[in-house]
């Protein structure tokens, strides 16, 4: 399925296993702010390219000795040749009609992070990269410069996971080298839907286009559901599972089923026209509020109230432009209708008032008349794991019951609660 090698693949960058060893010592040996600053490069080059201290790599007796290596800081034309090659993984699914609701990263965030650390070249490196958080240096074992076609993507991601690991190390997230597990939860997922899961709706979304049905589009979607779900039970997420928000607020990295499927009901994915409509179909048929006939049963009103009604029951009905009645089946006096209530991009909004004029009216019928209520409804539509659409959502109801009919005691009377309700 992935078009370069996958976390599993040969390019996988890791840094934790080369430095952890070195780092251990060196936060035992003094401050980790001393070690900061011991390995820092100067103004006039790394300290290693001086010769005076190896660098890291080269303590750990990993790489050859010291005498027999110069590695310098890149010019800093390879940076923007680094740079080239992360924002075209960054872009990689651009065209894809997925694209308008996901991000692998923000081109602004890496750049940021690139410009922020010292880049070097080593092509004697063992590793294919390495972030180093002291030295503050990404290493690359190949010349960004010169990369073939055919690896630009796979550079591009090895760039992309040392400088999300700078990014971590800014944020203060980084273990500093001694729980591999955590430092690297946020790469392997992401990785992992970058090369993995979202290949599979470039599938969906050709075979949209050559108008496959609608159950062929959703073993699709649902593939892609389950390498999601893959992608949060490899051995680094699940022990420590990753943070969407977090993961949208340092990296710019967003992948949202939900709003993948919103994008594709709404006719809006900017693909074709037979795939547009194809994938507007059938993930509509899936959304679609026409479809939502839902019933649900609320808390009650509290018994305090004479009439005392048992419980009730809503049924949700929308016209095709996505405005709708709310029914309220309640008491044993019927139902009525809630006017005014909008499906909009799968949140549901009713606002219902009601003013009381209370005659002559008595039992029942007292009941009914002899009140003013409001109510608020919202809810918000969510795919459930099993595919089936649920709304979940609020609701407040004010009543206002009249004293000459209900006796004293009877005032105001606020309920308010959460609901749910699945499309049946
Ligand atoms: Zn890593």
């Amino acid at each position: 399925m992935s078009r370069h090698p996958g976390p599993s693949g040969p390019v996988r960058p890791r840094w934790t296993t080369l430095f952890g060893a070195l780092i251990a010592t060196a936060v035992i040996l003094g401050s980790s702010a001393a070690v900061m600053t011991a390995a820092k490069p100067g103004p006039g080059g790394s300290a290693a390219a001086r010769g005076a201290v190896p660098p890291p790599v080269q303590a750990l007796g990993e790489q050859v000795s010291a005498a027999t290596r110069l590695v310098e800081p890149a010019a800093p034309s390879k940076k923007a040749y680094a740079l080239g090659l992360v924002n075209n993984f960054l872009k990689q699914y651009d065209k894809a009609g997925f694209a308008k609701a996901t991000a692998l990263g923000s081109a602004a965030k890496y750049k940021a992070a690139l410009n922020a650390v010292t880049l070097k070249i080593d092509s004697r490196l063992k590793k294919v990269a390495v972030f180093d958080p002291v030295a503050n240096t990404v290493t690359l074992s190949f010349d960004p410069a010169k990369v073939k076609k055919s690896e630009r993507l796979s550079r591009g991601e090895t760039i992309w996971h040392e400088l999300t690991h700078k990014i971590e190390a800014t944020q203060g997230d980084s273990s500093v080298l001694v729980n591999k597990l955590w430092d690297e939860r946020n790469t392997e997922y992401m990785t992992h839907v970058a090369d993995v899961a979202l290949p599979i709706l470039t599938i969906l979304e050709k075979k949209a286009g050559a108008k496959a049905t609608d159950q062929e589009l959703l073993d699709y979607w649902n593939r892609f559901n389950d390498a999601l779900t893959a992608g949060a039970a490899l051995p680094e997420t699940a022990k420590y599972p990753t943070d969407p928000d977090l993961q949208a607020k340092w990296f710019g990295f967003t992948v949202d089923p939900r709003a993948i499927s919103r994008v594709y009901a709404s006719g809006k994915s900017g693909l074709g026209a037979a795939a547009t409509i194809r994938l507007r179909e059938a993930f509509r048929a899936r959304l679609d509020p026409r479809m939502l006939n839902a019933s649900w049963t609320g808390t009650r009103i509290p018994e305090a109230l004479d009439y005392r009604p048992q419980g009730f029951n809503f049924v949700l009905a929308f016209e095709a432009d996505g405005k709708g009645t709310l029914t309220f089946d309640w008491w044993a006096v019927g139902s009525y209708g809630m006017p005014a209530a909008t499906y909009i991009d799968g949140v549901l909004t009713m606002h219902y008032y009601r003013e009381s004029v209370c005659g002559e009216q008595t039992g029942e019928e007292a009941a009914w008349i002899c009140t003013t209520d409001e109510w608020t409804v919202t809810g918000t539509a969510v795919e459930a794991d099993n595919g089936r659409i649920v709304m979940n959502g609020q609701f407040t109801h004010e009543l206002w019951s009249n004293p000459a009919v209900f006796g004293p005691g009877h005032g105001t009377e606020i309920d308010s609660g959460t609901w749910s309700a699945s499309r049946n």
